[in-house]
């Protein structure tokens, strides 16, 4: 069986360079007669591994010196509780802006920690849209404003870094990272499950500005406390070592393909003719305004339900897997992610075209 085109919304497809040079080295890793998962993260082999990813990830996205970066475990969820733990203290307010499921449920977990103030919520337009900045209503002495670039469900992203007046940003870009160039510099703390777009699920990647690292209150548990990482180099205990590794080779594939700039200028052209061939299609639907289309995640509907099952299943047929819009939303979803290649958006387009033709 040869590979799909898998538009799975994560975990997600990967590149194939990278899976071939991870099972190429799987049983033997730099000539040690072992796979990288097999031996002491504490190694010199490891650390050095771990060190030139980190090091690869601070020249893709330009990040800058007086900022840390973390290889956590726990998924983007874990920094939902972990992030008003560490940035915030008890009886300080923190900002949320919810524009769909994922920075809802960051909301309801910063919640049970923290007293939360809600920026503004897209609830009344489904999510379509993003409540216009000047409807926000901050919290003057925030302890910081939280939002979700982008909404791997709902397919909606938020283009350009909101102006929040010195409060510190934090974004959920688990489904953005790395998709073009970001000025880091902007942010208090980015963070991204690598699922999505740069590495198999458990591992998570934190970059916070370190002045922030002394925020935590005394009660946080060590484990917990992005200074002891920091401190410790993401190692107070076993990381999640192959996703480590396989983050690493990704972030050197990036480095391959011509680094972010050239990333945005793929991602862009891939999302460009997708929703056009919805919208010319009169077949196919995508709710989300146009200003706030995500690069990533392109949800659509078909004219009706039924549908849906043979859709897939020619789909599979096709050999475009993973289409099955999220339980929530119904219809389709195709995620394409930076290792979705731009010849797996033409084929998909193509079988739009052909499915339409036939059923419409
Ligand atoms: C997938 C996703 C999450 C959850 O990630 P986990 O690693 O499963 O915790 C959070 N936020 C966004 C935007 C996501 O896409």
């Amino acid at each position: 069986m040869g590979r799909i085109f898998n538009f799975s919304a994560g975990p997600a497809t990967l590149p194939l360079e990278v899976l071939e040079q991870a099972r190429a080295e799987l049983l033997d890793w730099q000539g040690r007669g072992a796979s990288v998962m097999e031996i002491s993260h504490r190694s010199k082999a490891f650390v050095s591994m771990a060190a030139e990813a980190e090091a690869d990830v601070r020249e893709l996205l330009a990040i800058p010196e007086d900022y840390a970066v973390l290889f956590l475990q726990g998924g983007a969820t874990q920094q939902f509780a972990q992030i008003p733990l560490n940035l915030s203290a008890p009886g300080q307010t923190v900002d949320h802006l919810i524009t769909g499921q994922w920075s809802k449920k960051a909301t309801a977990e910063a919640r049970v920690l923290r007293q939360v103030n809600i920026v503004a919520d897209g609830a009344a337009r489904k999510y379509t849209d993003v409540p216009d900045r000047a409807s926000w209503k901050l919290t003057p002495g925030a302890a910081y404003v939280h939002y979700c670039p982008n909404e791997t469900i709902g397919g909606v992203e938020i283009h350009e870094v909101p102006e929040v007046g010195g409060v510190p940003l934090v974004a959920d870009m688990s489904s953005t990272i790395l998709s073009r160039p970001v000025e880091v510099r902007k942010f208090g703390l980015i963070y991204a499950g690598a699922q999505k777009n740069f590495g198999p699920a458990g591992l998570v990647l934190v970059i916070v500005r370190r002045d922030l690292l002394d925020r935590a209150p005394e009660n946080v548990p060590t484990i917990l406390r992005y200074s002891a990482q920091a401190r410790e180099g993401s190692m107070l205990n076993t990381p999640a070592t192959f996703s480590w590794y396989i983050a690493g080779l990704v972030f050197k594939w990036l480095k391959r393909q011509g680094g972010l700039s050239r990333m945005a200028e793929i991602n862009g052209r891939k999302a460009e003719k997708l929703y056009r061939a919805i919208d010319d299609s009169g077949f196919y639907r995508n709710p989300v305004a146009p200003a706030y289309r995500s690069w990533m995640n392109v949800p659509f509907t078909l004219p009706s339900e039924e549908l849906n099952a043979p859709f897939l299943k020619e789909a599979e047929n096709a050999g475009l897997a993973e289409l099955k819009g999220h339980r929530s939303v119904g219809g389709m979803r195709a995620s394409i992610y930076n290792a979705m290649p731009e010849a797996g958006v033409d084929a998909l387009i193509s079988f739009m075209s052909d499915f339409a033709g036939r059923h419409g």
